[in-house]
């Protein structure tokens, strides 16, 4: 097997990863419930506050999936290989 180097985002450095395999998912987006410390200093706002941020994470997820699909399709038939910044979305391309 040959190890090629994962290339890394030149706008942000994270590295980079195959376009044709990326759903728009990423660790971070992952919604959370449940974090202690909100609770303990705000109450039940806290558990609102919980609720707003998935819901706003939700909404962000879709988005980056719907623009990760239009760069498959604009990009892939041309670009074949081409990676993606799952930080930022930029796309390094390569055929
Ligand atoms: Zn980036």
């Amino acid at each position: 097997m040959v190890h090629v180097p994962k290339p890394r985002c030149s706008n942000c450095q994270y590295p980079m990863l195959a376009l044709k395999k990326f759903e728009g998912d990423s660790s971070r987006d992952a919604p959370g419930f449940g974090d202690d410390t909100n609770y303990r200093v705000w109450g039940s706002w806290g558990i609102l506050y919980d609720i707003f941020k998935s819901l706003t994470k939700g909404a962000d997820l879709q988005r980056r999936r719907k623009q990760v699909a239009r760069l498959k399709v604009e990009i892939l038939p041309k670009f074949p290989n081409s990676m993606i910044c799952p930080q930022c979305l930029s796309v390094l391309h390569r055929a």
